[in-house]
């Protein structure tokens, strides 16, 4: 296949991935962001591929969070290579401590459950992690977790597809998807009509108002979440640290980014000053010299949520050449680049082997209310 017009609706890290891998495949692709690149979640992100961590229910998920996350190294260089844009991957591994005995009889009990990661006793976790608060009872330790500064692997994508031939619209605003005879004909953008043969919502939270005109639709919720940024005169975590209620990981610059806060149905952009001061004091209790630490800044972003926490990815079947890309809640930089090699294989047609894309079809819930299963 080759050389279809392809349109997609946003330019987060789903929309830059998707983007430059269908560019590489020779689609003649154009990314429609209506402000800037990575200005919704992907710019908000801690920018963790925590694929063992998070302890996905959904088997098929879990399968492809880890595809995806071992996808990333080799995607960060290539496209530094390109875009000159260093995604600062960190390959340091995660960190979960236990406080007591409970917790870390706990902790090696998932190790054999799982089968992933080592158990760090701890003598040798003061030793790697000296900074952290002392008499801990030991931690898991996984060397196959990374993670990345989000907004530059969604910068490093959109410009590496921009240097292969795609066209990249910033401030380009899509109103309206333009069909006829249940076909995709183009959109309508604040700038003018783009025609083309295919386009792909990756709008993140918010795009499902393009598709309430056609009939369609695809529930998302915002699911608010908050981050503080500190910085320390000395490194005091090498590792991230990813505990049961917080998170903190380490950033270029001696920084570390504390999250997150957990808001469902909330929309608002502000950060409550009531977080800051659970993050940190929370963040405290593991490392007490952040204490010491600056201040820098504190941001909140909103995860595309779907009623079954699953994401959004395939074609439409009521409408041709229409797909979605969203709704990665907690997880769209991590599942990232598994989402662009699935969804652009779809879209020439073919299966991506061993995965099976049923659980995340776009048209899911819409099925369901139309016969009769939702109320
Ligand atoms: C606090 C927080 C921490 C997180 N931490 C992690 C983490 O550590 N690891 C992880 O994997 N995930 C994390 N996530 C989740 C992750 O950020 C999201 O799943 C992911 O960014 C979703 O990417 P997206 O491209 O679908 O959406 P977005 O990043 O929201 O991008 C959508 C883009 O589309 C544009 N757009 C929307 N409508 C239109 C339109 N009509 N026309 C043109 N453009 C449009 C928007 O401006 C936006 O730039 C976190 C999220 C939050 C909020």
């Amino acid at each position: 296949m080759g050389g279809r017009k392809i349109i997609i609706i946003g330019g987060g890290i789903i929309g830059s991935s998707l983007g430059y891998e269908l560019v590489k495949r020779g689609e003649s692709v154009t990314i429609v962001e209506q402000t800037d690149l990575a200005s919704g979640a992907s710019g908000a992100a801690a920018g963790m591929l925590a694929a063992d961590c998070e302890h996905f229910e959904h088997s098929e998920l879990q399968n492809l969070a880890r595809l995806s996350r071992d996808l990333i190294p080799a995607l960060v260089h290539e496209v530094k290579e390109i875009s000159g844009i260093d995604a600062g991957l960190n390959q340091q591994g995660f960190l979960t401590p236990a406080r007591d005995n409970l917790e870390a009889e706990e902790l090696q009990a998932r190790i054999i459950a799982e089968a992933t990661g080592q158990w760090w006793v701890p003598e040798q976790l003061a030793a790697a992690e000296p900074a952290l608060a002392k008499g801990l009872s030991g931690a898991i330790y996984r060397s196959e977790e990374i993670q990345v500064m989000p907004s530059k692997l969604t910068e490093a994508l959109a410009f590496s597809a921009q240097a292969t031939g795609a066209v990249l619209l910033r401030q380009t605003e899509v109103t309206r998807i333009q069909v006829h005879n249940k076909r995709v004909e183009g959109v309508q953008t604040s700038r003018g009509f783009l025609p083309c043969d295919q386009v792909v919502l990756a709008g993140g939270w918010g795009t499902e108002q393009l598709l309430q005109p056609l009939g369609l639709s695809f529930p998302l919720e915002p699911v608010k979440g908050e981050i503080v940024e500190v910085q320390s005169s000395v490194p005091l975590l090498q590792a991230t640290l990813y505990a049961k209620s917080i998170y903190i990981v380490p950033k270029p610059g001696n920084k570390l980014w504390i999250g997150a806060t957990s808001i469902p149905g909330d929309s608002s952009q502000g950060v409550f000053a009531d977080s800051i001061v659970r993050l940190i004091s929370e963040a405290a209790k593991w490392i007490p010299d952040l204490r010491h630490a600056q201040f820098e800044r504190a941001w909140a972003g909103h995860r595309p949520k779907s009623p079954d926490g699953l994401p959004y990815i395939g074609g439409f079947q009521e409408l041709q050449g229409l797909y979605a890309a969203a709704g990665h809640y907690r997880n769209g930089i991590l599942l990232s680049a598994i989402t662009a090699t699935m969804l652009a294989n779809e879209m020439e047609g073919k299966d991506t082997p061993g995965i099976n894309l049923d659980a995340f079809r776009p048209d899911r819930f819409q099925r369901q209310l139309e016969g009769g299963v939702l109320r």
